[in-house]
């Protein structure tokens, strides 16, 4: 059976904290626009911690190596979509299982337990201008192609092209969840700065696959 293996989480980390850093300025800018102009900031902060130890974690298993990786967005992060991303790295290293590679299965089921645990954490669901309204339909997306028996990479393909339409739909969108909430009206015709790291972190995952 077809494995994804340990090297590609790293290099996915890896990935990740460099478009963090490319995309700082732009994600608090969109912050700025309807929240508090951090999350661009809050993320770097976040993922700078990672790579300061993902030396020592990935000699482990995937399991270790995420749950590690959660805890620093969780315990480092302040605000809210530091632990929001930091559970969802939690409930993605359990179904891992303790082991170095997975199959496109057990890939999915990392996704989804990570994606339900946003939703738990955050209590969001989708229309509240969050980055729920990407990650749900992205989740739903991947869920009906595993289902219809898609490759990996078409699934994951329409996994994010959801996740990107669902981020891009929140420009219209009043708040319901996080501090655009207290604009009102005046947060429509704006991007959800969550949503919109959502989409650039999926397609991290989406292009080394
Ligand atoms: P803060 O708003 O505390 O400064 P960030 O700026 O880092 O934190 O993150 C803001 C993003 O967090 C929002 O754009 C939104 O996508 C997301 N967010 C806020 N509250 C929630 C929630 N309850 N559920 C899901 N996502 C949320
Ligand atoms: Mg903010
Ligand atoms: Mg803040």
């Amino acid at each position: 059976e077809f494995l994804i293996n340990k090297g590609y989480f790293i290099k996915v980390i890896e990935d990740l904290a460099q478009m963090i850093e490319e995309k700082r300025d732009y994600l608090s800018g969109l912050d700025s626009d309807i929240g508090d102009g951090d999350h661009g900031i809050n993320l770097s902060i976040g993922f700078r911690e990672v790579m300061k130890n993902l030396g020592d974690w990935k000699e482990k298993d995937l399991t270790f190596l995420f749950k590690k990786m959660g805890m620093a967005l969780l315990g480092k992060v302040g605000g809210s979509a530091g632990p929001l991303y930091g559970s969802f790295f939690m409930k993605f290293a359990e179904q891992a299982g303790g082991k170095e590679s997975v199959s496109f299965v057990e890939f999915y089921n990392m996704f989804k337990a990570g994606i339900e645990a946003i939703e738990m954490r955050g209590k969001a669901v989708v229309g509240e201008k969050t980055m729920v309204d990407a990650l749900r339909p992205g989740l739903d997306e991947f869920t009906k192609s595993m289902a219809e028996g898609a490759a990996l990479k078409k699934a994951f393909e329409r996994f994010v092209d959801a996740a990107r339409q669902g981020s891009e739909a929140t420009i219209p969108l009043i708040a319901k969840k996080g501090r655009a909430m207290r604009l009102g009206e005046r947060a429509i015709g704006h991007l959800d700065p969550g949503a919109a790291s959502a989409v650039l972190m999926l397609e991290i995952f989406y292009n080394n696959l």
